[in-house]
């Protein structure tokens, strides 16, 4: 699949950063759940600025969804999408992705890191195959937390939020730690898939290997 032009057919915010985009699929786009695909603007000057973005809906639908994290403090090309409209159109390229499920464990995200475990994870409830995983999403705030409700829905108490700018009775406080791993993981000897930007990857994975969790057990990719 090369440069498919593809209609938006509905954008909004699911939070204040986060852009909702679902867009038509044309035939012949396949994926994983977990992959992601290369996105352009379908606009003057910006044809050759392709940025991965991950396909958070499931691999039958019949449209594509994204969840995209804006950067409006600078003029990229998430800044940009935040002017477009359904009926606007972008254009999507290869697909390809390091995280795919190999087996009950448990999932750490931060911020839009998330965004592959949504697929994930809405494939593996379609499949009745939830089990016992565990979904690990730093935050900033409450308001950042994407899917919220739907993953309260989906994974209950197997659903553990931690916030580093905002305190509340609710969830925890701080950065992920090694502790934290250890309270709230589904065991040491499963998988674990971390996602997320380069600094939380960094501390996440050096947590885990002095968790003595085995290099093979952890599936990862850096936002
Ligand atoms: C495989 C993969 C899948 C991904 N899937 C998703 C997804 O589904 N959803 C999602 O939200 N993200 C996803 N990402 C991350 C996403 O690709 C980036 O956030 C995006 O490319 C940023 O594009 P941009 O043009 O807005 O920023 P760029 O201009 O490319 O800047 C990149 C980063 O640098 C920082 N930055 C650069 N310049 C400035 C500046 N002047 N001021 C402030 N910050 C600055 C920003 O933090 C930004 O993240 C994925 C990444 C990968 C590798």
């Amino acid at each position: 699949m090369k440069n498919e032009l593809v209609k938006i057919t509905s954008i909004t915010h699911a939070t204040p950063d986060v852009l909702h985009i679902v867009t038509e699929r044309p035939n012949g786009v396949n994926f994983i759940p977990g992959q992601a695909t290369e996105i352009f603007l379908y606009k003057d000057n910006w044809e050759n600025e392709g940025r991965p973005f991950t396909f958070t809906g499931l691999p039958k639908d019949k449209h594509l969804e994204f969840y995209i994290k804006t950067y409006p403090s600078h003029n990229g090309v998430t800044n940009q999408l935040r002017s477009l409209h359904s009926g606007d159109k972008l254009i999507i390229n290869d697909v390809f992705g390091a995280i795919n499920y190999k087996g009950e464990g448990t999932f750490i995200a931060g911020g839009a890191g998330v965004t592959p475990f949504i697929s994930i994870l809405r494939d593996l409830r379609a499949k009745n195959k939830l089990g016992s995983n565990k979904l690990i999403f730093a935050n900033k705030r409450r308001t950042d937390i994407i899917l919220k409700s739907e993953f309260e829905d989906m994974l209950k108490y197997n659903f553990i939020n931690i916030l580093s700018e905002e305190k509340n009775k609710e969830y925890a406080h701080g950065y992920i730690t090694e502790d934290f791993i250890k309270e709230n993981a589904f065991s040491l000897n499963n998988y674990f898939y971390v996602c997320g930007p380069p600094g939380m990857m960094d501390a996440v994975e050096n947590q885990l290997k002095s968790l003595n969790v085995p290099k093979e057990l952890i599936i990862k990719e850096a936002f």
